[in-house]
């Protein structure tokens, strides 16, 4: 049947543990995944605790493509 609701479905993206801890709380709960905001899709890295952004780069828009952050 058909559901009809105000709000659009959420997609569901991927979120990827990345290895280390929370430079503000100290969790270890960082995850890395595509956000789309007003300059387009960016791949974040944020802590699911406090939700402290670490990283956030432009990801491409012609699929999922792995970008490497400069963390080195
Ligand atoms: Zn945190």
């Amino acid at each position: 049947m058909t559901e009809e609701h105000d709000t659009p479905p959420t997609p569901v993206l991927e979120r990827i543990p990345v290895h280390g801890d929370c430079p503000r709380c100290g969790a270890e709960e960082l995850r890395r995944y595509p956000v789309v905001s007003e300059g387009g899709w960016f791949e974040v890295v944020k802590c699911q605790q406090c939700l402290l952004s670490l990283d956030r780069s432009p990801w491409s828009r012609l699929g999922p493509i792995q970008l490497l952050t400069d963390l080195l």
